[in-house]
């Protein structure tokens, strides 16, 4: 009896423990679930294979206007492959190299999967088989034969690879590089808040084959436009990633004037607008965006973030990065898709301004430099003594002409977004 007694208090306190474990786990396992962890969701997500087969078959379908590539390269035994599709509506009597040539890039990071989600819709839409609300894309056949667009889809196929595998949080490479930090621009340079798990810049720049075969791409290539698509947050980037200030020049002007327009066509001006470095909060150094505008020369260069959750906690990584739920999945990729289509838009129109403007002011300069030249040798030795003078009124002369041109920028700006506003339902009033 005592035994049995005993054996009966021993198994009812096994029973409660049992029964106490089951709530903590399930409680605590509730709490994994929908607070800190969300899991990767397969209805609203494709495989990156998945991703791969949707565009190889819209290249089947749409031979006249889609093509595919697939870029290889490795170093030390570490392979990278990158798919590109060229979107280019050839025509006969329209040179190629004529044409408005814009460079996209999605999936920089493994976890920011909505991005790839986007190129994806976006491939779709300019084949015609998926529609955007509020986007006519017949009446844009005319602005679509005249641009020549690559897009790369999932630039680090490897990283998302291992998100997949259920690693949410990897935003680097396949073997822990950050591809936004392996680029030439002020490589390797360490704020104090460094942390190489987020932000590893590679052993030098361009030490990845992912960042070598976009540098490749760039270069033959040469866009007007660069785009690197992230999400994270909501903003509108230009250079300069690595300081907290945007380039000088009127081309910036015309840069800023671009993302203003797009923020409030299609962000409901909730994106930040500016310079990465100034905007975000932290400066970064080596980015994809900072070595196309500096070193590439891209006159156009931007980072976009077209999604973030703010409520989310820092380790759910999934939920930080994509839209969880139908509605926000389709809203950001309707919305960014429609933002695209007025970049195709109005890109050539935003380039005339940047090109009116430089080689406005580089002839101001060769018109002076001669002019001086000219008075120097008809003049002799007494211009020297003037030497200071016409080197005053040249600095003035150059700041009347600077204001000129950027009244006449202003101007230009006006009739352009009056131009706009009359066609502007054909893109705008996008259901956010
Ligand atoms: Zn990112």
């Amino acid at each position: 009896m005592g035994f049995f007694f005993s054996s009966s208090s021993s198994s009812s306190f096994v029973f409660f423990f049992l029964a106490f474990l089951q709530l903590f786990s399930i409680v605590n396992g509730r709490n994994l679930t929908h607070s800190s962890f969300t899991p990767f969701n397969h209805d609203l997500y494709h495989s990156s294979r998945f991703i791969a087969k949707e565009i190889k078959g819209l290249v089947v379908r749409h031979p006249d206007r889609l093509r595919m590539e697939t870029m290889r390269a490795q170093n030390k035994g570490y392979n990278a492959e990158v798919l590109v599709v060229t979107y280019n509506r050839a025509r006969k009597d329209v040179n190629d190299s004529s044409k408005f040539r814009i460079l996209l890039s999605f999936g920089q990071h493994g976890r920011e999967l909505i991005t790839s989600e986007l190129a994806l819709r976006l491939l779709s839409s300019l084949s015609e088989e998926k529609s955007i609300p509020n986007v006519d894309l017949s009446s844009l056949n005319n602005i679509l034969e005249k641009i020549v667009l690559k897009v790369v889809p999932m630039e680090n196929l490897n990283g998302r690879k291992r998100v997949e595998a259920g690693d949410l949080c990897e935003r680097r490479n396949g073997r822990g590089v950050d591809l936004n930090r392996n680029w030439s621009v002020d490589w390797g340079k360490k704020e104090k808040d460094y942390d190489p798990h987020e932000e590893n810049p590679g052993t030098a720049p361009f030490s990845e084959p992912e960042t070598q075969i976009m540098r490749k791409l760039s270069k033959s290539f040469d866009p007007h436009i660069w785009v690197t698509v992230h999400s994270g947050m909501e903003a509108l980037f230009m250079p300069y990633d690595h300081k907290n200030t945007t380039p000088d020049g009127l081309a910036t002007h015309v840069m800023k004037s671009m993302l203003n327009d797009v923020n409030r066509l299609h962000c409901k001006d909730r994106c930040l607008v500016g310079s990465g470095g100034g905007s975000v909060g932290y400066l970064a150094h080596g980015t994809a965006t900072d070595y196309m505008y500096d070193v590439m020369k891209v006159p156009m260069a931007f980072t976009f973030e077209i999604y973030g959750d703010k409520e989310a906690s820092m380790k759910d990584c999934f939920r930080m990065f994509n839209p969880v739920d139908r509605t926000t999945f389709n809203r950001v990729v309707n919305d960014w898709s429609a933002a695209f289509f007025t970049i195709f838009k109005m890109g050539p129109h935003w380039m005339d301004l940047v090109h009116f403007n430089s080689s406005k002011l580089e002839s101001i300069d060769e018109y002076l430099e001669g002019y001086l030249i000219e008075r120097s040798s008809r003049y002799g030795k007494r211009m020297e003594v003037l030497d200071l003078g016409m080197q005053e009124i040249r600095t003035y002369f150059r700041l009347f002409l600077l204001s000129s041109v950027l009244l006449m920028f202003m101007f230009c700006s006006r009739i352009s977004k009056s131009k706009y506003a009359t066609i502007r339902p054909i893109v705008s009033a996008v259901s956010l």
